[in-house]
């Protein structure tokens, strides 16, 4: 279709937003409230991004409930109750679907469809955004809330389709239970979704075999019921509760020392170790100050749970199979478990050094490694995503003179604030590449990346601008911070998809801001204070033009 058939085809909108995930939802909701005419697109059959597609049996958030739910409305947070302290995924799922019915946002939605273009109109001065039902929506701002964690990525392994077994993918797992009675299990993959499946299918499969490659770091979670009366007090206090995740590093409740390991004695240090462990959660990696910045720290840390692996698991083989080595602690995303490494005391449970044994291809009835094959009646891969980057580059996005984003990030993500790229007027992304998504909590992180964008448009509309794009210089001095707090980070010693390195071909290396929540968001207020002064803005004469609706 030429450009002028698309222009008369289109419907007219002031804003898309693309995904119904915790980032998507807010936008629609924040700027339907402000008076815009929202349309938002979907590639599931309903809201809740990542827990839509994540049904994978012992699929639970490692966040706690209280952090892990929105704070922007005090009617969801005192209407809804949450029942443990860490919610498994029907239960966030059904938070997001009351979510959803309850502010009415379910209507702005168009579900299963999926975005196949989005082409910015210079000219125009808006964004014309096609799917791959054939529509065409033109709007003046996008604001892309497609998730870090969307695309999921198979393992490079030779064979996958001639298995004649049942395959399942944790990323997109089937509506209906899986039924693992007398079945014998594979499981490729022991990162966070890995861990959940093993200690979960391994108590109900026949037999299960877990093929690991690098083995994680992973805590005990310590789930537990949560009480009336902890429900009554997280109530009552919940606007002390979000102004203290504004502030803190992790865009949680739960406070983070500023206390340097080597700042206590040896003894207090374990104390301290050994209370992180008893706790559960993610005390652990709040109780020291340095834990991801001082390597010798990090090494004691590492063989204090090393030693607890050592201590559950019956076999010493098996028990230093899991034990990780050669890279810091936390430095891959670590994984709270339920008895995960007692799982392997089970005597079906098998598990498969991939280090040792490297597999060698998915055949018709299992999987072969070089020591023999495994027949298998089922095989899950729960091998990860293209992440952070994956979903904004599934499809083809051009900014001012018809400049792809594939090109510009060929060598890897680059943006303001995480949240504007030089060269892409009006686009927005939340939870984006280069702020601190995966490293706090992602519905922190939304609220404030739709919070910022909804002030900037409001401002734009105020000045009558139709577009603001960050000048070279803001997005390369954004840039060197975070390329600077990476340097020192020891999250960019490890290979994980944090860094790209679980995608061939993929550009590697920490881009996303290692500096914490708290220092993101006041960078963020700091850009808004100075009245957008990093940004290049145009319009003025054809403001009413572009931007009819609002
Ligand atoms: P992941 O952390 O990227 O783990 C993928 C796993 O697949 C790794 O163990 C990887 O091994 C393995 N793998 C990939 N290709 C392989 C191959 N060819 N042979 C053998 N092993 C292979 O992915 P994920 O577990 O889905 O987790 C992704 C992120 O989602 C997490 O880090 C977390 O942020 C989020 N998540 C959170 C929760 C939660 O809140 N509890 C639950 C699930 C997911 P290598 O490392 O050797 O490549």
């Amino acid at each position: 279709m030429t450009e002028a058939r698309m222009a008369e085809a289109a419907t007219r909108r002031d804003v898309v937003v693309v995904g119904a995930g915790f980032g998507g939802m807010y936008a629609v909701y924040k700027f339907r409230e402000m008076g815009h005419d929202v349309a938002g697109i979907e590639a599931g059959g309903n809201v809740g991004g990542v827990w839509y597609w994540n049904r994978y049996p012992g699929a639970r958030c490692d966040l706690m409930s209280v952090d892990y739910s929105y704070g922007f409305h005090e009617g969801i947070q005192q209407e809804w109750t949450w029942s443990e302290q860490f919610a498994a995924q029907p239960e966030i799922l059904a938070y997001a679907n009351f979510v959803a019915d309850r502010l009415d946002l379910r209507k702005h939605f168009q579900f299963e469809t999926r975005v196949t273009s989005a082409i910015w109109d210079e000219h125009a001065q808006l964004w014309r955004v096609t799917t791959d039902r054939g529509e065409v929506i033109e709007a003046p701002f996008c604001i892309m809330s497609t998730g870090p964690l969307s695309i999921p990525k198979d393992p490079e392994i030779e064979g996958i389709e001639r298995f004649k077994g049942q395959l399942l993918r944790a990323q997109k797992w089937p509506h209906e239970p899986v039924d693992f009675a007398g079945k014998r299990v594979g499981v490729i993959g022991t990162g966070s979704s890995g861990v959940q499946i093993i200690q979960t299918v391994g108590r109900q499969a026949e037999a299960l075999y877990v093929y690991q490659r690098t083995p994680s770091w992973t805590l005990p979670m310590r789930n537990h019921d949560l009480t009336p009366d902890y429900i009554d007090e997280m109530k009552r206090h919940y606007p002390e509760l979000r102004q203290a995740m504004r502030m803190n590093p992790t865009g949680g409740t739960r406070p983070v020392s500023t206390r340097p390991f080597f700042s206590l004695p040896p003894s207090q240090r374990r104390d301290v170790m050994e209370h992180a462990w008893q706790d559960g959660g993610h005390t652990f990696l709040a109780c020291f100050s340095d834990l991801l910045l001082n390597q010798e720290a990090n090494d004691q840390v590492a063989d204090f749970v090393r030693e607890k692996i050592e201590g559950i698991v019956d076999d010493p083989q098996t028990a230093e199979a899991l034990k990780p080595r050669g890279y810091p602690i936390f430095a891959r995303r670590p994984c709270l478990d339920t008895e995960y490494y007692e799982t392997y005391n089970l005597p079906h449970v098998h598990l498969k050094d991939c280090l040792k044994d490297p597999i060698v291809e998915i055949t018709e009835k299992g999987i072969l490694t070089e020591s023999g094959e495994v027949e298998l009646d089922v095989l899950i891969f729960a091998t990860g995503y293209d992440a952070l980057t994956g979903a904004l580059l599934a499809f083809d996005v051009r900014g001012r003179d018809g400049r792809r984003l594939k090109d510009k990030w060929k060598g890897g993500p680059s943006s303001y604030l995480g949240m504007m790229i030089e060269g892409f007027p009006n686009l927005f992304t939340t939870c984006g590449p280069n702020g601190p998504a995966a490293l706090a909590n992602i519905i922190t992180i939304s609220e404030n990346d739709v919070d910022w964008i909804a002030s900037l448009i409001t401002h734009m509309k105020e000045h009558g601008l139709t577009s603001a794009e960050p000048s070279a210089d803001a997005e390369n001095s954004w840039m060197e911070i975070v390329h600077a707090l990476a340097a020192k980070s020891l999250v960019r010693k490890a290979q994980t998809w944090w860094v790209g390195s679980n995608v061939k071909g993929k550009p590697t290396g920490l881009t996303m801001f290692v500096g914490g929540f708290n220092k993101y968001r006041e960078y963020c207020d700091a850009a808004a204070a100075t009245g957008y002064a990093d940004l290049q803005f145009a319009g003025v004469e054809k403001f009413d033009e572009a931007y009819a609706h609002g």
